[in-house]
């Protein structure tokens, strides 16, 4: 944290009167392009837009971090190094602290996927935002994930939405969240010209025979809900073209998921939101949210921003702090790992280049990622466990998936928080109160692309461009009384009591 403050001295005053006279005289966005400053000199925004470079170099982090996760290096000589993204991206410029009271029409809070894609989508739409960060922008789950963009709303699949909604609600939820969101995610890549190594196409393994008739039911389902995209086929099949295991019986091939570098996404879409004339303040930790007769006041540990039509919580697993409605999620520690450039071609363990989920209880994900390094992810823990601990799962994973890496290492690893809800499906809320506070949580460890298009959706809400975000609003919630403190004791039994059933019934297929 120390770390971040000395480095990150920034006039963020210019980009607050950047943004304010933007919003004004559009031309001056024109202005703005050059006008962003780091250590009161003159930096182009065009700065901002995220470069990848060819592998990834190790470096101390630049993020802030919950104190609660880690992330680890093997020749770490910083207790923070940069996890394995921040290390494959060109130093980025961060935001200055508030500097002093300020207002605006809209302030989101939380400088992730969710809080980014809103505030850039509300900037598109002519609204005067500020976005506040507590930490740097990606410090939290969208600069630490899998990178494995998956369909859904969380882990609201389509048997789900057949299931819980009238076969039009269905086909309109499934929409949003499988084609629409992907597409979004394009679009914005494209509009703003940046890279974020987007790929095409995902994997569902069946870690079991049992496992292919969910697989084949989900397939179904999906085509009728007029989705086409996925193909399923036989372990031959995958063995030969998509994954060279032998530890699969089928999969199914999905052609609308994908994957992407998160963390350039990200800073792809502040870019975005930047150029734009968006403010953006970091270090700038949210401690209430009050409503008086003036409008609603954000308050931060800098400063004070009066919001005069509306507040966005973006701020994922702290949204209970800031609610006073029903606490429905439960965080959980989860975890990824890169190896160095392997001694093989990638290619001859993943031909196809497509990313891998599993389907077992506690779901191994993974992909090729640049320079011919495996990216691999798994895990869902009530207490974050340390990075020898994970180091060790996760190797032994690689080598059960991979055995003909016969001594696989890890070069970078991290932990990460998500939350979860007891339905599986994200918990998306709007107040009653004059200035509406937004809120969308609870995303089960999906949500890549999905905070993008929600984002999205709380900006069409706010235009009254259409009712997509109140679409979310009514899938309903179970409440989980103390969910963030019952969550070591809870995720525990809970993982223990599926993983008696999972063993019992191998062919049942549970996910966590
Ligand atoms: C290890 C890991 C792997 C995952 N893998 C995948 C995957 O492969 N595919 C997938 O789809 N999803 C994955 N997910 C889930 C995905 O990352 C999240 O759904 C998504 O990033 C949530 O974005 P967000 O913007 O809501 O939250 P975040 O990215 O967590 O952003 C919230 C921000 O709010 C800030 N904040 C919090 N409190 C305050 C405050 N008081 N004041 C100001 N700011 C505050 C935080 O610092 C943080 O930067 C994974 C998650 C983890 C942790």
């Amino acid at each position: 944290m120390t770390i971040n403050r000395r480095n990150f001295i920034f006039t963020a005053a210019t980009l607050a009167g950047v943004g304010v006279l933007s919003s004004v005289f559009p031309t001056f966005s024109l202005l703005a392009q050059t006008l962003t400053t780091a250590d009161a000199s003159i930096v182009n925004i065009d700065k901002l837009r995220p470069i990848l470079l060819e592998d990834a170099q190790y470096r101390a982090s630049r993020l802030g971090l919950d104190p609660r996760i880690w992330s680890w290096h093997k020749d770490a000589a910083d207790p923070m190094p940069a996890n394995y993204y921040e290390a494959s991206l060109a130093d980025w410029s961060a935001f200055g602290s508030l500097p002093r009271d300020l207002s605006c029409e809209v302030v989101v809070i939380g400088g992730g996927l969710l809080g980014a894609s809103t505030a850039l989508h509300l900037a598109e739409a002519g609204v005067d935002v500020i976005l506040v960060e507590k930490d740097n922008i990606g410090s939290g789950a969208s600069g630490r994930n899998g990178g494995q963009m998956t369909p859904g709303i969380a882990r609201w699949e389509a048997e789900t939405m057949l299931e819980k909604l009238s076969s039009d609600e269905a086909k309109r939820l499934w929409r949003f969240a499988s084609v629409e969101a992907m597409n979004l995610v394009d679009e914005l890549r494209d509009r703003y010209s940046f890279g974020c190594d987007r790929k095409y196409g995902h994997i569902t393994a069946a870690i079991h025979a049992g496992h292919m008739g969910p697989l084949v039911a989900n397939a179904d389902a999906r085509r009728r809900l007029g989705d086409t995209a996925v193909k399923v086929i036989g372990p031959h099949e995958l063995q030969e073209e998509y994954v060279r295991s032998g530890i699969y019986h089928g999969a199914n091939i999905d052609s609308i998921g994908g994957q992407v570098q998160p963390l350039a996404l990200l800073r792809g879409l502040i870019y975005g939101f930047a150029k734009l004339g968006g403010q953006i303040y970091d270090n700038t930790k949210v401690t209430g949210i009050r409503q008086d007769a003036g409008g609603t006041v954000v308050e931060t540990e800098r400063g004070a921003i009066r919001a005069s039509k509306a507040v966005v919580l973006g701020v994922h697993g702290s949204t209970g702090k800031f609610i006073s409605g029903p606490s429905t999620t439960m965080p959980f520690f989860t975890y990824v790992a890169v190896t160095p450039p392997l001694p093989m071609n990638i290619k001859d363990l993943i031909p196809s280049d497509l990313p891998i989920y599993d389907t077992q209880l506690q779901i191994d994900y993974y992909r090729a990622v640049r320079n011919n390094r495996l990216l691999f992810g798994g895990q869902g823990t009530g207490n974050s466990w340390s990075p020898r601990d994970v180091n060790n799962y996760l190797l032994e994973r690689i080598r059960t998936v991979f055995p003909q890496l016969e001594k696989p290492e890890l070069e970078y690893s991290w932990g990460g928080i998500s939350d979860l809800t007891l339905n599986g499906a994200t918990d998306a809320r709007k107040s009653g109160d004059s200035v509406p506070v937004y809120m969308v949580h609870g995303w089960s460890g999906h949500g890549v692309a999905q905070t993008v298009r929600i984002g999205k959706a709380i900006s069409d809400d706010f235009t009254r461009r259409n009712n997509d975000f109140t679409m979310l609003t009514s899938i309903d919630h179970m409440n989980i009384p103390l969910g963030s403190y019952l969550s070591p004791v809870a995720i525990p039994l809970v993982k223990g009591v599926l993983g008696v059933i999972s063993t019992l019934n191998p062919a049942e297929m549970v996910s966590f």
